[in-house]
């Protein structure tokens, strides 16, 4: 369309907003149903094989948030800039995925409490919030944790070398590790 027509279009959209006020549009979400939240959003179960270390895979990036997709491509591009390979081991979890991890780990340890040194349930998993990445294999985890910080990635337990979450909010550089997950 011309942009004289586009124009008109947008005012008249613009008025019958205005006259339709709160009254959801046709094109909103079913009623009832809100757009999805972050934990209801699966990731990949797997990925291809990570080229420079195949014990690994390198799933694509699908469900992380936004603004943590785009920061793990910044960190990738970087890393990539100064010859280390980044694969993304795992990424985005849903509430489901994570609870069938949690449920498998429940009956190879035991007890809730065993598994949880292993899997955390989802209502504690930062992967389910779409801010987590795991990174491998080892050189490059240890790239991201020398030069992660300054793109908002930070490792945060010690007993998880290839753990990484985003959070811009480290300008002084990022927070103490926690010994491990259970630890937070
Ligand atoms: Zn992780």
């Amino acid at each position: 369309m011309t942009w004289r027509v586009g124009a008109l279009v947008l005012v008249v959209l613009a008025a019958a907003a205005a006259v339709v006020g709160a009254v959801p549009l046709a094109r909103d979400v079913v009623a009832g149903r809100g757009t999805p939240v972050i934990e209801d959003v699966p990731g990949p179960d797997t990925g291809p094989v990570c080229p420079v270390d195949e014990r690994y895979v390198d799933e694509e990036p699908a469900g992380l948030r936004d603004d943590v997709l785009a920061a793990w491509r910044a960190l990738r591009s970087a890393a990539q800039e100064s010859g280390v390979p980044l694969c993304l081991n795992d990424g985005k979890r849903s509430a489901g995925q994570q609870r069938a991890e949690f449920d498998e780990a429940v009956r190879r340890f035991g007890t809730p409490e065993l598994a949880a040194n292993y899997v955390l349930p989802p209502e504690r998993s930062n992967h389910v919030k779409g801010f987590a990445v795991d990174v491998q294999p080892w050189a490059a985890a240890e790239w991201v944790a020398a030069n992660g910080g300054v793109h908002g990635w930070c490792r945060r337990y010690e007993n998880e070398y290839w753990h990484f979450e985003y959070d811009p909010a480290h300008p002084q550089g990022c927070p103490a590790m926690l010994p491990d997950a259970t630890a937070g």
